[in-house]
């Protein structure tokens, strides 16, 4: 059954959750960030590209998130040799950039509903 967990405003990024609802990851395996496609919104990209990364780099941009007929977004790049995150550290499986990371990421494992 599906129902609501968490509201975000997105304007701060502050979460209201309901407290019964615990999460905590505690393998620290990284899976999430090579099995999972990230969408991303315009936010996403700009903040990164605050960063000194440009789009091309990180956006594929032949992947398309959609509902219904609405576009979405892009999706974040993954790398050809294991199909990760550009941005996951192969070695350590630390993100690289964790403090300007896409709302999907933040979120995770919460999935985000407009
Ligand atoms: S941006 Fe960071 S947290 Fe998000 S999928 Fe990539 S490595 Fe994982």
């Amino acid at each position: 059954m599906k129902r609501w967990v968490a509201t975000i405003d997105l304007e701060t990024l502050e979460v209201e959750s309901d407290p019964s609802f615990k999460f905590k990851c505690v393998e620290n395996c990284g899976k999430c960030c090579e099995e999972l496609e990230i969408p991303l919104r315009d936010e996403d990209i700009a903040k990164i590209e605050e960063l000194g990364y440009n789009a091309w780099e990180f956006v594929d941009y032949e992947k398309l998130f959609y509902r219904g007929d609405k576009f979405l977004g892009y999706a974040l790049k993954k790398r050809p040799f294991d199909d990760a995150c550009i941005f996951l550290d192969p070695e350590t499986k630390r993100c690289k950039i964790y403090n300007h990371r896409p709302l999907a990421c933040r979120l995770y494992p919460f999935v985000f509903v407009k």
